[in-house]
């Protein structure tokens, strides 16, 4: 063979049978009409997925920003994480953050990694979020090509209270968003303006992604990052910016260049909005913010 791969025969394992007359969930669309695994709780083994994922010995980053007053969630965010976040396998944690001196002294299992990477703080919060576009495109061939497998970009006003793990990973995926997984495509808050690169008309879209939870391998990172901070430039030419900022660039990505997994809203839940049955576990918890307090100064 032209490469060396890793051997990723798996050993004897036990488990019950897939049953393919009794599909584990019958409540929820488990596969996307262009057979993208959605993935929800009760459709996933997770002893098979760390197996193969341990036999190809994968390296796993996870970017977040900690930018101005946003550090005071950091230390919940690791501690959490090393409890529930992609447990036994190799993480590095990402912290871009103005204030590197604030970051919180947590005790990280073996494997795991934090690195710090400077950056400066935009005024407003609108170009805060935004501009993380740009600061993960500008390290994934530099940095991330480098030390990870795999990227999961999210925010840091959160709290893992359940296990997230390799089930998630894949070429490209984005995160159901918990306030429209049962939305009509009228209801999606899509950016309706013709103007904006960011627009989606009506009759199109498939579901409504949450801006704070998305990934992939370092090159769909690249090409996904790469696009959306095009397109706000684009549109920050002739003074326009989508109604949701970084959020309706990459629902606009998502509809042209489909990801290859999507994720329930498990992933990035909001206690807002209560407790409905298809969501079994809450994986990973908005933390309530005092919004005017929080994103300025
Ligand atoms: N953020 C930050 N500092 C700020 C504003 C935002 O670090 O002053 C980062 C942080 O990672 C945050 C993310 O940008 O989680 C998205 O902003 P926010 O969580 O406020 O958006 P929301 O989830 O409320 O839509
Ligand atoms: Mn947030």
């Amino acid at each position: 063979p032209p490469v060396e791969e890793p051997d990723v025969r798996l050993e004897r394992m036990l488990y019950p049978k897939p049953e393919t007359l009794k599909p584990p969930r019958t409540d929820v669309l488990t596969i996307t009409p262009w057979l993208a695994p959605i993935v929800w709780n009760g459709t996933f083994n997770s002893d098979i997925l760390n197996a193969q994922f341990h036999k190809r010995g994968v390296r796993i980053g996870i970017t977040t920003f900690a930018i101005k007053k946003y550090i005071r969630f950091l230390k919940d965010f690791l501690e959490t994480g090393e409890k529930f976040f992609m447990v036994g396998h190799k993480v590095n944690y990402y912290i871009f953050t103005d204030r590197a001196q604030d970051i919180p002294n947590v005790t990280l299992s073996e494997g795991r990694n934090i690195h710090i990477i400077n950056v400066t703080a935009y005024q407003r919060w609108q170009d805060v979020t935004m501009r993380r576009m740009q600061m993960i495109r500008d390290q994934t061939y530099t940095r991330f090509m480098n030390e990870v497998d795999y990227l999961v970009c999210v925010d840091v006003d959160m709290r893992f209270y359940g296990s997230v793990g390799v089930e998630i990973l894949g070429d490209v995926f984005g995160t159901l968003h918990p306030g429209f997984f049962g939305a009509s495509r009228a209801q999606f808050t899509y950016d309706r303006n013709p103007k904006s690169v960011a627009c989606i008309p009506v009759d199109e879209g498939d579901f409504y992604y949450a801006g704070g939870y998305f990934g992939g391998i370092i090159e769909e990172v690249y090409k996904l990052t790469n696009y959306c901070h095009t397109a706000m430039m684009t549109d920050k030419a002739i003074g326009i910016e989508a109604l949701w900022h970084d959020e309706s660039y990459l629902n606009k990505y998502f509809l042209y260049y489909k990801p290859t997994k999507v994720l329930s809203p498990e992933y990035v839940w909001n206690n807002y909005y209560g407790s409905p049955r298809a969501v079994q576990i809450k994986r990973f918890i908005g933390i309530d913010k005092d919004y005017k307090e929080v994103r300025f100064r």
